[in-house]
């Protein structure tokens, strides 16, 4: 690279860099390295450098921000702010590319505070329906013993300190488990957070899991409420995951994306599609809603084995009858659907015609 002046390209600008656009100035960068002035080299020793040519300094490396900072003289961490003299419309670009990359960043803390603010409100909907599923169930006997000396919570707590076996057979079950849970927490050992680490990276490449897994917002949370857990805390079992969890889920995102659906589709309406499916040798209707901020909310898929084992066919009356079950049941005032899609195949395109005569 060079730092001839007639060597300097304006980097392409209208869609890649409006706010330069917008004042006027010729220069644009995506990143600082695209400057002209920013040049990267490898050493004799063939390692990674960078150099400044509007101060002529070189720096060791290739960190963005700390080049960035140097250009745009901001004050910020330890880079030294740049001593050469630079031209109005590289300042500008520097600064251009300085706010985008800032906003960028606070763009990215709001979207990760938006999606824990929006797992918690769906973590709490499914619990509060997990715990009615619950309490419309006997427990049976040996659920009640839990709670008492015999807990694993008391046993472990009497084996380890006579002062916490004390204070949990005096005091009210819930203060127990506090006492106990204070005892856990607290900052962690080297060699604890070691033995997390392991458990944890054991665990996702022994099931073949993304390596990413562990970064994923949804396991932080799972960390987050087993840290709050006592020691007696087990994890699910297949059963319970599959059965009340994932209804409970289920139901869950269900109510969120039909209120949404039933909220936009008092402005914009709503759009029904579907198509047939046989996946592994299992005849289903899928219906999906569409609205602007869901463009597929899955309102069913409907199982046609026993219509199927009757001789029947997904013909165009089975498929309309089904359908309009469902459009029924979501929108009984027939307030809503205002388009059904289908794809060109003619037993689609007949029922579209049915359902048109029953939702107008
Ligand atoms: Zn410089």
């Amino acid at each position: 690279m060079s730092d001839n002046e007639s060597d300097m390209t304006p980097a392409p600008l209208e869609e890649t860099c409006p706010i330069a656009v917008a004042s006027g100035q010729g220069l644009c960068f995506q990143l600082v390295w695209d400057s002209d002035k920013i040049e990267l080299y490898n050493d004799k020793e063939g390692k990674q450098r960078w150099r400044c040519h509007h101060c002529g300094e070189n720096w060791a490396g290739k960190n963005h921000t700390k080049a960035l900072r140097h250009v745009s003289r901001t004050l910020k961490g330890d880079m030294k702010p740049c001593s050469g003299k630079i031209p109005p419309h590289y300042k500008d670009a520097y600064m251009a590319l300085l706010r985008s990359k800032e906003e960028d960043k606070s763009a990215r803390k709001e979207r990760k505070e938006v999606l824990d603010i929006g797992l918690t409100t769906t973590d709490s909907r499914t619990l509060s329906i997990y715990q009615d599923q619950k309490s419309h169930r006997k427990r049976p006997p040996k659920e009640l013993q839990d709670l008492t000396l015999a807990s694993p919570l008391t046993v472990s707590t009497a084996s380890g300190s006579t002062f916490l076996s004390t204070v949990s057979r005096k005091v009210p079950k819930h203060a127990s488990l506090q006492t106990t849970l204070n005892g856990v927490r607290g900052t962690t050992s080297a060699e604890a957070r070691h033995k997390a680490n392991v458990a944890i990276a054991h665990w996702i490449l022994a099931n073949d899991n993304a390596h990413n897994s562990a970064e994923d917002p949804l396991f932080a949370r799972v960390v987050r409420h087993v840290q709050q857990c006592g020691t007696d805390f087990k994890p699910p079992s297949r059963y319970e995951i599959g059965g009340d969890l994932l209804d409970a889920t289920y139901s869950s995102y269900y109510d969120e994306e039909k209120g949404r659906l039933m909220q936009e589709s008092k402005i914009f309406g709503a759009s029904l599609y579907g198509d047939g499916a046989t996946i592994k040798g299992t005849p289903m209707i899928n219906v999906l809603a569409s609205t602007p901020s869901n463009p597929s909310f899955v309102i069913d898929v409907i199982d046609c084995t026993e219509h199927m084992q009757a001789g029947g066919k997904k013909d165009a009356k089975y498929i309309a009858l089904e359908m309009l079950a469902l459009m029924h049941r979501v929108d009984p005032g027939k307030t809503i659907f205002n388009q059904i899609l289908f794809d060109g195949a003619s037993n689609v395109q007949k029922a579209g015609l049915i359902m048109e005569q029953h939702f107008p």
